[in-house]
């Protein structure tokens, strides 16, 4: 007994329980994105009490939000054209159109992606062909291969942040006369030897939907260097004859003869959305840094736990770690689902790809049924391991190492009891 009458050794523990860092339960929400920087709310107050929304709504020789953006993403990517529309969906079906993509023609494409990309394809009435999967989580370059004399056309979906091998890639297609477009939803700001991802294709996809890397609620950039298609592009989104007012856009001379035969598929980006985004494209770069950090304290913090399969990123890769991956690879379907469950049980939210049923943002290409797929075994496989989580910028360091403990205490659990 010490001098308070009570049991030290009772309370030295008691207050080391208080003060153990308490693992129990993760709060924090897995949807919940940082608020639009103050200079971009002061922009979208600025063009709200201007009334002028509409990009073509300027006076004088303002250039409007959405020409700036486009202006300032061009020069951000070291691209000539860009063009700035409703969603990243857009974005891709815009582009399928402005390579003349027909009804009934075949696309390829990634059979681990999101919904907008098989989504984009059907909805010029082509059909996506499907290549497989690799442990990298990257688009296989052998079936890819195998599959390419299918198609003319390759939408490259840089899926959750993975890139392929984009030198070979870019070879096998430009062999194969296959133009490339890329989906780089979740590689805005990611680089393949320097090279910025979207800046290899004929044409570059981006979102600025709320969970990419630029949020404005819905909205999309399409980026090239080529003239002609970039014109096509313009006129799609819906310029009407006012393509002379898009500050990175192809020369007047580029739409003399498209503008009569080029239909307006009405999807263009107003300056509200483009108000919020400038700000935002402005520190991209370190945003993205932000992510990598977080990113790297959830991959450290797994590193060696039973059963989990990290993804080795390539030393070529400069990637943005706004979400990440793991494999629980050859797990039966039942323990994935405790494992999933348990970590739930704690506050850390996985997506798995290998469910029976499709739920949440997570689809794998048998989801699709108005796209025909014959089965894929091998990327089966691995789709039926990938387990999937986002990790917002308003987590902290210590939150990821926490997430990591947590699953790695859960998971671990599971697999030793396997
Ligand atoms: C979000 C997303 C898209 C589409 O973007 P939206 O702006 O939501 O239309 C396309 N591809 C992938 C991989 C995505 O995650």
């Amino acid at each position: 007994m010490s001098q308070w009458g009570v049991d030290g050794a009772a309370v030295l523990a008691h207050i080391l329980a208080m003060t153990k860092p308490t693992d129990d339960i993760f709060t924090g929400s897995f949807t919940q994105q940082e608020p639009i920087p103050e200079a971009g709310i002061e922009a979208a107050l600025r063009v709200m009490r201007s009334g002028r929304l509409h990009r073509y709504n300027v006076i004088g020789d303002e250039p409007g939000e959405v020409a700036l953006l486009e202006q300032e993403f061009a020069a951000a990517m070291g691209v000539r054209y860009c063009l700035a529309v409703a969603s990243g969906g857009y974005a891709l079906a815009c582009a399928l159109r402005a390579i003349g993509v027909q009804p009934g023609d075949k696309v390829l494409t990634n059979a681990f992606t999101l919904a907008p990309v098989p989504g984009a394809i059907a909805s010029v009435g082509a059909v996506p062909v499907f290549v497989g999967v690799t442990e990298q989580l990257t688009i296989d370059l052998a079936d890819l291969e195998a599959k390419i004399e299918q198609a003319k056309v390759l939408m490259l979906s840089h899926m959750r942040g993975h890139l392929a091998d984009m030198d070979r890639l870019m070879q096998i297609c430009t062999d194969a006369g296959v133009q490339v477009i890329e989906d780089c939803a979740h590689t805005m700001g990611a680089r393949w030897r320097g090279r910025l991802s979207g800046t290899d294709g004929l044409i570059g996809c981006y979102s600025t939907q709320t969970y990419k890397h630029m949020n404005s609620g819905e909205g999309g950039l399409l980026v090239s260097n080529d003239a002609a298609v970039m014109a096509r592009a313009i006129m799609l989104s819906g310029s009407y004859m006012l393509y002379d007012r898009h500050l990175a856009g192809p020369d007047p001379a580029e739409f003399s003869d498209i503008r009569y035969t080029t239909p307006n598929v009405s999807g263009r980006m107003d300056h509200l959305r483009a108000a919020i985004l400038r700000p935002q494209l402005a520190h991209l770069d370190a945003q993205c840094a932000r992510w990598n950090a977080r990113y790297r304290a959830v991959e450290q913090g797994l590193a060696g736990t039973p059963g989990v399969q990290l993804i080795a990123r390539p030393p070529e890769e400069s990637f943005v770690g706004s979400s990440i991956q793991f494999l629980l690879l050859d797990w039966p379907p039942a323990r994935v689902q405790e494992a999933l469950a348990r970590c739930a049980r704690r506050g850390v939210e996985l997506k798995w790809f290998g469910s029976a049923q499709p739920t949440g943002f997570t689809s794998r290409y048998d989801s699709w049924r108005y796209a025909p797929s014959a089965p894929m075994p091998a990327s089966d496989r691995i789709l039926a391991g990938i387990i999937d989580m986002r990790l917002p910028l308003t987590f902290s360091i210590a939150d990821c190492e926490k997430i990591a403990r947590i699953i790695r205490a859960e998971v671990g659990a599971v697999f030793q009891a396997c």
